[in-house]
């Protein structure tokens, strides 16, 4: 187990931004943290990270306890912070390498070199920080969060603010990178959790709202699934009714109607057809973007 977070509570003055907060990370998975501005994402991640103490609860990364091991904690943890605070008048080189100091790597020289090829800064490796878009400002702090070869990494926002480009770019060097680590991303974007993610944690107002694999998390909803079935010849709406599991049904066209089911009814609706002696010409089920279902799970 790489993360184990325990009801975790954290308040700031009255404020209660984490309540009762659990989830586990399992070693190499790719994790999603999923959650409107103000959620808690980030107050988690500062917590995983020992950048701050939480109220109550435990924490443990790798095993160890936040508080008990925070030293050997840093060691196992990357963290890209939400803000990425980079020195902006240091040169890159200058910088990373300022980085492995910290961590006392040796072969200091070469680590940056590895880095600054990993994370694609060949070119502007010689640049001011202050001088680079963010999409390589991106770059140097993922650098500097896997300079020193942490088992896991903490990312928060990491494509937020970039362009369509820089934000592909980003998500492939994550991807790339995920391959040998286990990484929490926080986003509040679906799109990315589709594009990157194994699994996604959704949290909303301190609390966690859902814990599934992405393909779970569209499929939760099961009340609300939608069939649209086509049939060769008409048939009636009271019949159709009838069918186990069956919500509602809609006639949308002359032989074409939308069930809504407590589940995926598209047997039953088989099952039917069959009976009546009707072809079904066409039947799809219409999945719920993740966009539609971080919605109505984080909106009241
Ligand atoms: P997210 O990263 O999901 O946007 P945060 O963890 O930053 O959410 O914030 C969660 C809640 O805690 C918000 O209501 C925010 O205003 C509050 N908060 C965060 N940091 C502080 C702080 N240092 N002092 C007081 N309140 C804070
Ligand atoms: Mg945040």
């Amino acid at each position: 187990m790489s993360i184990e977070v325990k009801n975790v509570f954290k308040y700031y003055g009255e404020q209660a931004a984490l309540n009762d907060v659990s989830f586990k990370v399992n070693s190499g998975e790719i994790i999603g943290f999923l959650g409107p501005n103000g959620a808690g994402k980030s107050t988690m991640m500062k917590i995983i990270t020992c950048f701050i103490p939480k109220s109550a609860g435990t924490v443990k990364v790798c095993g160890l306890d936040v508080e008990e091991h925070s030293i050997e904690v840093r060691k196992k943890v990357g963290y890209l912070p939400e803000h990425n605070p980079l020195y902006l008048d240091m040169y890159v080189k200058e910088y990373l390498s300022f980085v492995a100091g910290i961590y006392k790597i040796p072969n200091r020289k070469e680590r940056v070199q590895e880095m600054i090829k990993k994370v694609g800064l060949e070119k502007e490796q010689n640049k001011k920080i202050g001088a680079l878009s963010k999409g390589y400002r991106q770059r140097v702090g993922l650098a500097q969060a896997i300079i020193h070869d942490p088992e896991v990494l903490i990312l928060d926002e990491p494509t937020s603010g970039l362009d369509p480009n820089q934000l592909v770019d980003i998500r492939k060097l994550i991807i790339e990178i995920g391959k040998t680590k286990t990484v929490m991303l926080s986003t509040h974007i679906m799109q990315e959790v589709e594009a990157i993610c194994d699994r996604v944690i959704i949290i909303k107002e301190g609390t966690i709202v859902a814990d599934n694999s992405a393909k779970e998390i569209q499929q939760k909803d099961v009340e609300k699934q939608t069939i649209l079935v086509e049939f060769d010849k008409n048939c009636s709406r009271n019949q159709l009714r009838q069918i186990p599991g069956v919500k509602s049904v809609k006639q949308v066209d002359d032989n074409k109607w939308v069930f809504l089911g407590a589940g995926d009814v598209r047997p039953e609706i088989a099952k039917f057809a069959q009976r009546e002696s009707l072809l079904i010409l066409a039947m799809s089920i219409e999945e719920k973007s993740m966009e539609e279902v971080f919605k109505e799970l984080t909106q009241n």
